[in-house]
C-alpha cells in the first residue's frame, strides 16, 4: 500500500497500531479532523490491519482477508454510509443482528462509519446501547469533518483521535501522484485538504475563489462576470469549480462561530446547488454564470 495517507499521519497510525499489536485498541475510536486530510484512510487502513491473518505485518495485502477487504467483499468489515444524506436506524438494525454472530472469517469484526455526523437521531440512540456493551471481538472506528455535529452521546463513548490538516508539501505530493500540480497561491487555498487540493487543480485557474465572491478584495464587476461566463467552453469544467466552492463554503460553516456569517455562507451553498441543478437540466452556463457570480457580490460582500 502506498504511504501517501500517512504524509502527515504517520505518528497517529503507528500509534494505533502499536495498541492493536499490544490488544490495547478502544472498541470505539472516532477521527476527528477537516475534509479530506486522511481520516477515512486511515481507518480502513486500521480496520484491514485489524482483520488480516497476519497479525504482526498486518495489513500484509496478500492474506485472504487482506484480499476480501481490498475488493470490497469482506463478510466482517461492515461500512455504514449515508442514505439520502442520513445514515438511519434500518442500518444499524442489520448490523446489530450480525453483531449477535462471531465474526465469519477474521478473528475480530471491523465497523467503518465515515461521516458519523450523518447518523439522525434514531440510529444514533440505537448504536449508542452498542457502544456502551460492545460485542466481543468488534471494533467501531468513527469519522467526522463536523464534531459539531455528531451526537454528544455518540462524541462520549469513543476514543477521540484528531488529524489535522495536511501540510502544503504533502498536497503537492499528493497531486503530483496524480499527475496534477497547483501553484503555491492556489495550493494555499486547499488549507490542507486534499480533497479541495484535488478539485482546484482540475477547476480553470482564472475564476474567482470563495474570498473573491465573496470577500471584501477586488469586487467582481459586471463585466468580469460576463467575461468569465463567456469563457467557459465545457460544462464538465464547471464541476469541480463548484464542488470546490462548496466545500471550501462547507469546511468555513465547520468553523464558523458568527450566526450571520453561518447564513451567508448557507446562502451561498444553496445557491450554488440551486445553480448546479440548473446545469443539469441544460440550461446554458454561458447566460447563467455571469447571474451566479454576481448574485454573490450583492447579499454577502464583506461577510464571508
Ligand atoms: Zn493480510
Amino acid at each position: 500500500m502506498s504511504d501517501l495517507p500517512f504524509l502527515a499521519h504517520g505518528e497517529t497510525y503507528r500509534r494505533l497500531d502499536q495498541m492493536r499489536l499490544a490488544g490495547r485498541l478502544p472498541h470505539a475510536l472516532i477521527f476527528l479532523g477537516p475534509e479530506g486530510v486522511g481520516k477515512q484512510l486511515v481507518a480502513r487502513h486500521l480496520a484491514k490491519a485489524l482483520l488480516c491473518e497476519k497479525e504482526s505485518s498486518a495489513p500484509c495485502g496478500a492474506c485472504r482477508s487482506c484480499q476480501q477487504a481490498a475488493a470490497g467483499q469482506h463478510p466482517d468489515l461492515w461500512s455504514l454510509e449515508p442514505d439520502g444524506g442520513r445514515i438511519k436506524i434500518d442500518a444499524i438494525r442489520e448490523l446489530k443482528k450480525s453483531l449477535s454472530l462471531p465474526p465469519l472469517v477474521s478473528k475480530v469484526r471491523a465497523v467503518l462509519i465515515a461521516e458519523a455526523h450523518a447518523l439522525n437521531a434514531a440510529a444514533a440512540n440505537a448504536l449508542l446501547k452498542t457502544l456502551e456493551e460492545p460485542p466481543p471481538a468488534t471494533y467501531f472506528l468513527l469519522a467526522s469533518h463536523a464534531a459539531g455535529w455528531v451526537p454528544r452521546t455518540i462524541l462520549s463513548r469513543c476514543q477521540k483521535v484528531r488529524f489535522s490538516p495536511l501540510p502544503d508539501p504533502a498536497l503537492a505530493e499528493i497531486l503530483r501522484a496524480q499527475g496534477k500540480a497547483l501553484d503555491p497561491r492556489r495550493l494555499r487555498l486547499a488549507q490542507g485538504s486534499a480533497r479541495l487540493a484535488l478539485l482546484l487543480s482540475e477547476a480553470p485557474e482564472e475564476w474567482p475563489n470563495l474570498e473573491r465572491l465573496g470577500g471584501d478584495a477586488e469586487p467582481l464587476g459586471l463585466d468580469e462576470a460576463y467575461a468569465l461566463g463567456q469563457s467557459l467552453n465545457e460544462a464538465e469544467r464547471l464541476t469541480p469549480y463548484l464542488e470546490s466552492l462548496l466545500l471550501e463554503a462547507h469546511r468555513r460553516l465547520c468553523a464558523e462561530s458568527s450566526a450571520e456569517r453561518r447564513f451567508a455562507l448557507l446562502t451561498f451553498a444553496e445557491r450554488i446547488l440551486e445553480f448546479r441543478r440548473e446545469m443539469r437540466q441544460n440550461a446554458n452556463p454561458k447566460l447563467h454564470l455571469p447571474r451566479l457570480l454576481m448574485f454573490f457580490k450583492e447579499p454577502l460582500e464583506s461577510r464571508l
